[in-house]
């Protein structure tokens, strides 16, 4: 038959599946390739995986630049606007790497590897199938064999490493776009402020009724120095204009000398030791000093009281 070869040392017939003399165990000359054809062909395969380099993480980031580099220029991008203008740094960076990454034509090494060692494993399974009787030319295969493992092993950990960058690069960029914005301090101060608004309109009604003892437990709710000085300052003013009733109603009656005296001994008692906070109370300062030089104006001219400006705060 023609798909039978014969042994040219025992003259055994073997089937052409094989190239190993099913009798004596030597190898046959067919047509085709001969044993250090093919050998010849993994070593060449074989040479070429060896070639591959073998990338750590940092590499995948590079390798991989047209997707990696536009995501960290989004992620800083983010940062930038939400934590703090110096990854404003770190986001030109990764926009210029990825402009240019654009223009590289570098493809991904580890695609490469992958058709090469599907190569290497057909040929390595065609010549154990052919040869693989054969002690010695098997052992060949089988170092072969082991030392691609070892480079197998290279791949799949630079594998493993590109799995990791994409997942570091997804789990930043969904970090990045939901963590809320940090606020200024000016930004919290506002707030506060702004929530502290209707509490002090409650004060100020618990003052008009002259409730002065609920107004100054409100006091201690108070979180911001604004709206503190604020209810200080307006409590004061009306504990001041409940005094000026008492010191009119003196008037009144003629009693000019005590109310002199009393009108003089009312002082106001400063709130604020900030700029900020001063322009606060200041308002209630003029307010105070409107309310005593008109008290002191109803006093004759030989009893008048002296008197404090607007300026003088
Ligand atoms: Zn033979």
């Amino acid at each position: 038959m023609s798909n039978m070869i014969k042994c040219n040392k025992c003259g055994g017939e073997s089937t052409t599946s094989t190239r190993i003399c099913e009798y004596c165990g030597v190898i046959l000359e067919g047509e085709g390739k001969t044993l250090n054809d093919s050998l010849n062909e993994l070593n060449e395969s074989f040479n070429k995986l060896r070639s591959f380099p073998s990338p750590d993480l940092l590499d995948s980031f590079k390798n991989n630049a047209k997707f990696s580099m536009p995501i960290l220029s989004l992620i800083t991008l983010f940062l930038t606007f939400k934590i703090n203008g110096f990854f404003g740094i770190p986001f030109v960076v990764f926009l210029v790497y990825a402009i240019l990454s654009l223009f590289k034509k570098k493809q991904n090494l580890l695609g490469g590897f992958k058709a090469d060692k599907l190569l290497f494993n057909a040929q390595l399974t065609s010549l154990y199938g052919m040869y693989g009787k054969d002690p010695s030319t098997s052992a060949r295969l089988g170092q072969i064999e082991k030392e691609f493992k070892n480079i197998n092993k290279l791949f799949k950990k630079s594998k493993s490493f590109e799995l990791i960058m994409y997942v570091i690069l997804i789990g930043l960029f969904i970090f990045s776009y939901i963590i809320p914005a940090t606020k200024t301090e000016i930004e919290i101060k506002n707030e506060i402020v702004n929530s502290e608004a209707s509490i002090l309109l409650v004060a100020d009604s618990l003052l008009s009724n002259g409730n002065y003892t609920e107004a100054r437990k409100i006091l201690k709710d108070l979180k911001s120095k604004e709206s503190t000085i604020e209810l200080q300052s307006n409590i004061q003013l009306r504990e001041i204009e409940y005094l000026f009733k008492s010191i009119e109603s003196q008037i009144n009656n003629k009693e000019y000398d005590s109310a002199k005296n009393e009108l003089q001994s009312i002082i106001w008692k400063k709130n604020s030791t900030e700029f900020d906070l001063e322009k606060l109370e200041e308002k209630y300062f003029k307010r105070y000093v409107q309310l005593k030089t008109n008290l002191n104006g109803k006093l004759p001219e030989e009893n008048r009281a002296q008197v404090e400006s607007e300026l003088d705060f």
